[in-house]
């Protein structure tokens, strides 16, 4: 088993100044350990330019799911015209994947690093209002941010003139209602505005026309809290960490009836074995992997064959699924894959904005031909059925990208374990119409 805390700044930029897992940093233990040395030489250093341009070049990739170059999103921002223009910067700890707690760590641990992360990242787009829209079932993670900004406002890290730069930034934290489509961003911003949270059309990107109308930049926590060890150490360093095109350290974990769950911090590239049996120590006696999800409910199920696959965002691509949040989920012997994806589309049902109709109709539409399944009361055709939903639930035909996220691990389910839907089939029942969310389905023959 790997130690979690044998490790060093160099090697573990996001939790090396983690000693005790039962503990949060607080500020004079984080200053102590170079907390805000970033802040301080960037605003004396480098101009927001600057802060951009070692952001682009260390390729740091957005960790919420999506691994867009977090650089290049800035660099998308209008070129500000003058200081009292608006513009803000939200942070995403709207953290709702299922087997996902990867932020929750972040901010409950590390909530300075996190400040520190945002300050900088607000300087470089010229923000002057961050958010941090918050999973509102995480309680303990209000209270130790409202604690940590109290803090870094008495040293002048946040507010007016900012260590004399200055620079100016408010931090609010704005805790949603527990909708999961409030991870994407455009619903998130419609949710802060105080709107139903529908994604909107894009474009206007949110670089143009964000939160008010106003150029907004949203970055996930783990992205955020990336930013200061890259100021304070360049982007040759952090390129260096991995070996591979994903560039620095993940957080990457499992969860499920493995030996020792939990999250590490690891650099890309490391495979899905390594990871599930040096750093999880494997399954737990009696118990064998069965299949797997890399990155929370919304990718693509995988079996054991894939294991020795490396953890980064295009390899997991290649073999038809998603990195996601890299918090993997061991599914072992004991689970029938029918009845998990019948839970996992159930969440996915409940949480469509129903916006559109392939996702508000198709969802509830597979839990019927799933629930059949499970109890055995399928007809030949369902499985088909399902096969045609996911693919009318795919990419580009659906308005965001909830819906092709949503029917991807089934997707993978029946392509891997085609023969447990089969034999939830009854062969004896006669073939007939299924009926679509209480609408006969033939009624638009
Ligand atoms: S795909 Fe689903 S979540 Fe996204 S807009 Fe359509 S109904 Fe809403």
């Amino acid at each position: 088993m790997k130690n979690f805390f044998n490790k060093n700044e160099e090697t573990h930029p996001l939790t090396w100044r983690i000693k005790d897992l039962n503990s949060s940093i607080f500020i004079d233990e984080y200053e102590n350990k170079k907390g805000y040395f970033a802040l301080k030489f960037a605003l004396k250093n480098l101009s927001p330019d600057e802060v951009i341009s070692i952001i682009k070049s260390s390729k740091l990739k957005g960790r919420g799911g999506a691994g867009f170059f977090t650089g290049k999103k800035w660099d998308l921002m209008p070129k500000k015209k003058n200081i009292l223009e608006d513009r803000y910067l939200i942070c995403n700890a709207d953290e709702m994947e299922p087997g996902t707690y990867k932020d929750r760590f972040l901010i409950e641990k590390l909530p300075h690093l996190l400040l520190e992360g945002i300050i900088l990242s607000a300087y470089a787009i010229g923000a002057s209002v961050s958010y941090i829209f918050l999973r509102e079932e995480y309680v303990l993670s209000k209270i130790l941010l409202e604690k940590s900004i109290l803090e870094a406002k008495n040293k002048n890290y946040i507010g007016k003139n900012i260590l004399n730069s200055g620079f100016n930034l408010k931090i609010f934290i704005h805790t949603g209602a527990g909708r999961y489509i409030c991870g994407e961003e455009t619903a998130l911003i419609n949710s802060i505005e105080g709107k139903r949270p529908n994604p909107r059309y894009k474009p206007p990107f949110p670089s143009h026309f964000g939160l008010w109308g106003k150029p907004t930049c949203v970055n996930n926590v783990e992205t955020l809290a990336n930013v200061p060890a890259i100021v304070l150490n360049g982007s040759s360093w952090y390129k260096n960490i991995s070996n591979n095109d994903d560039t620095g350290t993940k957080l990457m974990g499992f969860s499920g009836k493995v030996k020792n769950p939990g999250l590490w911090e690891v650099p890309f590239g490391l495979t899905a074995r390594e990871l599930l049996e040096d750093y999880a120590c494997g399954m737990k006696d009696g118990y064998s992997l069965k299949a797997w999800l890399p990155g929370g409910s919304s990718t693509g199920i995988l079996t054991e064959s894939y294991l020795d696959v490396s953890m980064d965002f295009n390899s997991i691509n290649i073999i038809g699924s998603r990195l996601g949040t890299a918090i993997s989920i061991a599914v072992d012997n004991s689970i029938n894959i029918v009845s998990l994806l019948l839970n996992i589309e159930m969440f996915f049902s409940r949480e469509s904005c129903g916006w559109c109709t392939p996702c508000r109709e198709g969802l509830p539409w597979s839990i019927k031909i799933l629930k059949d399944l499970v109890n055995k009361n399928g007809r030949l055709g369902d499985v088909e059925m399902l096969e045609k939903i996911c693919k009318n639930l795919g990419i580009g035909k659906t308005f965001c990208s909830f819906a092709p996220g949503a029917v991807s691990p089934l997707y993978n389910g029946i392509k891997y374990f085609r023969e447990e839907f089969d034999n939830g089939i009854d062969t004896n029942l006669p073939i007939y119409e299924k009926k679509v969310c209480g609408i006969q389905s033939n009624i638009f023959s």
